[in-house]
């Protein structure tokens, strides 16, 4: 059986569908009727905001179409306030791992494309992949995400290997508590054996909404070209049980308006299916420039930076429960600026090359085989202190999705607004321990004072004791302290 006859069947399910839950002409009447609304308008739609509830699409659409600059920036300024609400001044720090860059698909966009004969192909094997482990580890990574191609030769079994190499790698100070995964739409029996393993949350982005653009960048006759195979992979998540999950858009390969609205009709069919658990993390790369691949050169929908700012604080008006990724795609004055608008996690120390990690260290160089370049290529020392510097706090926590707070655990934590008690404590233990064990002279000195201003917050609250006693037990020697 082919690679592709594998999923004949599965694909037969959904051509049965005569509709899916993205309505293209629906989304464009939308956004067209909100062409040029008023003050007023867009004034109602921040009222309704501020109650830190999940907007429609029309409301949406009015925030998206808003031209006016005052009134961007009351939507900037409520973008942060439910921000700093929702999540407090956390930042989570990750970085990805490339696991595979061997690819059956041919997306129009992507560097580890089939057809794309610039790059050198490569799957890590175990020993690969402890050795660049131990080099995250050195530097400090908690967090990671395992980043795929879509190939016979990273299949389900082969991804569960690799997630379990990951959790074995200990060395002296650390290991890798959390592995989330970026990787193909698998079928509820594999998505199975992935939460068996201990997935955290599982990756998929849809790249563009629009049916037509989707068709036109994703050729027929590759398992990526069925649209709604990858559209549903979510439901076929939480049917298999894994309940924490990433969406996401390649932004610039259609209208950044109508993507930001299927990322919102995409939470709005999960919430609606599963009980109210919409996506954990909406992510939303722009497209970079890939080796041997000219359409990333000049995207026809590029997204301008200022276009991008708005996006992101129209997202986090629009889904406020939701965790938002800024990668390091973005170079470092953009990730600041959108930063404040409602991002509540980033990668820092980034390589994304595979094998990456262990040849910049060999050979302190950049690898041949990136499947996009990087904009922001600081090291995670750097970044950290950066965060602190804009008075965030960096985190390198992974408790929720350890306790078990996942899917609806998570939502009725983050919805009742209780997500601070757990989540400043955590951060506080584990930037201590990232200070103690990693940082530059400079980042711990200023990491300390962050320490301190956020210890003060919990003064005369029952918390502050157990805060005071673990930073005591962290400093003596424990590890992966949480509450
Ligand atoms: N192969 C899997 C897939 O396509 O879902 C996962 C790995 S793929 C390398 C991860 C993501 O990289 C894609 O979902 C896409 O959004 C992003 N990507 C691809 N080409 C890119 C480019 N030129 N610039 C920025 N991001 C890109
Ligand atoms: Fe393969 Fe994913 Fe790149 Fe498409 S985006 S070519 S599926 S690695």
């Amino acid at each position: 059986m082919s690679f592709l006859e594998k999923y004949q069947n599965e694909f037969a399910e959904y051509d049965k569908l005569d509709h899916d839950f993205i309505d293209d002409d629906k989304i464009w009447a939308q956004l067209n009727k909100w062409e040029n609304p008023s003050r007023g308008d867009v004034r109602s739609v921040l009222k309704k905001a501020e109650q830190c509830v999940r907007l429609d699409p029309e409301e949406t659409a009015i925030l998206l179409q808003n031209r006016d600059e005052a009134t961007i920036q009351e939507m900037y300024e409520l973008a942060h306030q439910l921000k700093e609400e929702v999540y407090g001044d956390r930042i989570v720090f990750f970085a990805p791992l490339y696991i595979s860059d061997e690819c059956a698909n041919n997306c129009k966009y992507c560097g580890f494309r089939s057809s794309n004969k610039a790059v050198h192909r490569k799957t890590l094997s175990m020993d690969e992949i402890e050795q660049e482990v131990r080099v995250m580890i050195g530097e400090g990574q908690k967090r990671t995400v395992l980043v795929y191609g879509e190939s016979p030769k990273t299949e389900a079994d082969f991804i569960c290997e690799t997630i379990k190499k990951v959790y074995s790698v200990k060395t002296q100070h650390g290991e890798i508590r959390r592995a989330n995964i970026n990787c193909a739409p698998l079928t509820v029996d594999e998505l199975k054996k992935l939460k068996a393993v201990g997935i955290g949350t599982f990756q998929v982005f849809q790249e563009t909404y629009h049916h037509p653009t989707y068709r036109e960048m994703h050729p027929e006759g590759t398992i990526k070209g069925h649209y709604r195979w990858r559209l549903y992979c979510m439901d076929r998540a939480q049917q298999a049980g894994v309940d924490d999950n990433g969406i996401g858009v390649l932004f610039g390969l259609y209208d950044w308006r109508f993507e930001v609205m299927g990322l919102l009709y995409h939470t709005i069919h999960l919430e609606e299916t599963f009980n109210g658990v919409g996506p954990h993390t909406i992510s939303f790369p722009r497209i970079n420039p890939a080796t041997g691949t000219p359409f990333s050169e000049h995207p026809e929908y590029a997204v301008s930076d200022s276009d991008f700012k708005k996006l992101v604080a129209v997202l986090r008006l629009s889904v406020p429960y939701t965790g938002m990724i800024c990668t390091a795609r973005e170079p470092e004055e953009v990730r600041r600026e959108v930063l404040p608008l409602g991002v509540s996690q980033i990668d820092a120390g980034t390589r994304i090359g595979v094998g990456a990690y262990t040849q910049s260290k060999r050979a302190n160089e950049l690898p041949d085989k990136e499947q996009f370049s990087i904009g922001d290529s600081r090291t995670l020392d750097d970044v950290v202190k950066e965060i602190c510097d804009m008075h965030c706090i960096p985190s390198f926590c992974t408790a929720c999705y350890r306790a078990g707070r996942t899917g609806e655990q998570f939502m009725k934590v983050a919805k009742s607004r209780f997500v601070h008690n757990f989540c400043v404590p955590n951060a506080i233990f584990t930037l201590k321990e990232y200070l103690l064990d990693y940082a530059s002279g400079k980042t711990r000195l200023r990491g300390e004072e962050t320490l301190k201003q956020h210890i003060e917050q919990f003064k005369g609250e029952p918390v502050y004791d157990t805060i005071l006693k673990n930073l005591k037990r962290i400093e003596s020697g424990e590890r992966d302290l949480r509450l």
